[in-house]
């Protein structure tokens, strides 16, 4: 006998067994605080993010300085008028369009106002002191952020020698993981995993675990998107977010896309309605064939010609394919950071596991220009009280217990 279910205001169902687990988690996820890229970005900042000058270049949080395509901005200024209402009819619209363009049913698509809501929740939900976290190092870190809170243990597994995941070592980190974290393209490394490395940690994760794909970057790059493998009813929950190369992130709209038990087990941590201008501008961004083409193309040519102009002046960095890459200060990176911010060019931050890289995203071709004036006359600059630099990340990579508990 199907189990009674009862409906929520937005669309969604869920049993009432459900329905009683959702009130009793309440309290826990009172605690959460959902870290995105924009809170870590600054959160290695000496000035607060009220202090900004208006004229700085803000290379530092993965944005799209595009902003929202031009179809979508009217889009939004059409809907205004009916601002006023709720509209979740537009959210199921929203999915159907994304599902039909993925070869997925809707119910496998659920919309939040950005994809960090649906990471954090699931790593609340399939982690705790018995079941770890496995991830990659230099990664993501929102996922540490929601195991911190489930008290769970966090194994740091080291990028392989090609910066891909190292996922024979992920599914033989843990025979209790809860969920091994893949993201691809990598952030902060704008490196992929292949396919068929995926598909390895999907066959050989540990009993009971789930393997979430973050694929954020996943339009920026030629890596191979594994929506299929949800389709085909995986053991497997991929995230998408608007706020990358659809350059929304601000308006906040993202996908969790999982066979509908497993999206279930974010039933406890509740929805809000999503903001109709976020849904309106998403899907008018879907229906573009041009939006994802062509900006992929921007990033990739402005991108290349800061890695020709690193190349010619020896500077060393990771050959990323998406818009964001890591470049070997041979100092400090904090204190490298601060010179920058001197200048008004706000870079992103530094991973303890390579503390003399920094991240940089691709911004315009002005902005990387004057990334680069700034750039080299840091390095020209006399580094400030410089630890003893690693020679390259193989060498770091060599000096580091693996895989590492954090
Ligand atoms: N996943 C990765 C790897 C990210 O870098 C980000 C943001 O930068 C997100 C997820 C979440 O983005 P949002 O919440 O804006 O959708």
């Amino acid at each position: 006998m199907k189990p009674e279910t009862l409906a929520l205001p937005n669309g969604y169902r869920v049993t009432r067994r459900t329905f009683v687990r959702i009130a009793s988690a309440a309290s826990a996820v009172a605690l959460a605080r959902i870290a995105t890229e924009a809170d870590l970005a600054f959160a290695q900042r000496v000035r607060p993010l009220t202090n900004v000058p208006a004229d700085a270049i803000l290379i530092n949080a993965n944005e799209n300085p595009l902003g929202p395509c031009a179809q979508a901005c009217s889009a939004m200024a059409d809907l205004g008028v009916r601002g006023g209402r709720y509209e979740y009819g537009m959210t199921q619209e929203l999915l159907k369009t994304f599902a039909e363009i993925e070869g997925l049913k809707p119910e496998y698509v659920r919309a939040y106002a950005g994809s960090s809501e649906p990471l954090h929740y699931m790593v609340l939900a399939l982690t705790s002191p018995e079941k770890s976290l496995v991830m990659g190092d230099p990664a993501y870190e929102a996922p540490m952020q929601a195991a911190s809170y489930s008290k769970a243990r966090i194994l740091k597994v080291p990028l392989t020698r090609n910066y891909a995941h190292d996922v024979k070592a992920m599914v033989a980190a843990d025979p209790n993981a809860g969920v091994l974290y893949i993201c691809n393209p990598n952030n902060p490394t704008g490196t992929t995993t292949t396919r068929e490395d995926i598909e390895y940690a999907l066959a050989n994760k540990p009993k009971g675990s789930i393997l979430m794909v973050d694929e954020a970057y996943i339009h920026f790059s030629d890596a191979k998107p594994v929506l299929d493998l949800v389709a085909a009813d995986k053991e497997i929950v991929v995230l998408r977010t608007f706020s990358k190369i659809y350059g929304m992130a601000g308006l906040r709209c993202g996908f969790a896309i999982a066979r509908p038990d497993l999206l279930a087990k974010l039933d406890p941590y509740g929805w809000n309605s999503m903001p109709v201008t976020a849904v309106v501008a998403a899907k008018t961004s879907l229906k573009s064939r041009e939006l994802v083409p062509e900006r992929k193309k921007i990033n990739a040519d402005i991108r290349n010609d800061v890695f020709s102009w690193l190349a010619a002046n020896k500077y060393s960095f990771v050959p990323s394919e998406t818009n964001c890459f890591m470049i070997d200060v041979k100092r400090p990176g904090k204190q490298f950071i601060q010179a920058m911010e001197a200048k008004k060019v706000y870079i992103g931050r530094v991973w303890p596991v390579w503390p003399t890289h920094v991240r940089i995203t691709v911004g315009t071709k002005p902005e990387m220009e004057a990334f680069k004036k700034a750039f080299k006359e840091s390095m020209e600059a006399p580094a400030v009280a410089a630890i003893a630099p690693h020679s390259s990340v193989e060498t770091w990579r060599a000096e580091r217990p693996y895989p590492s508990l954090s």
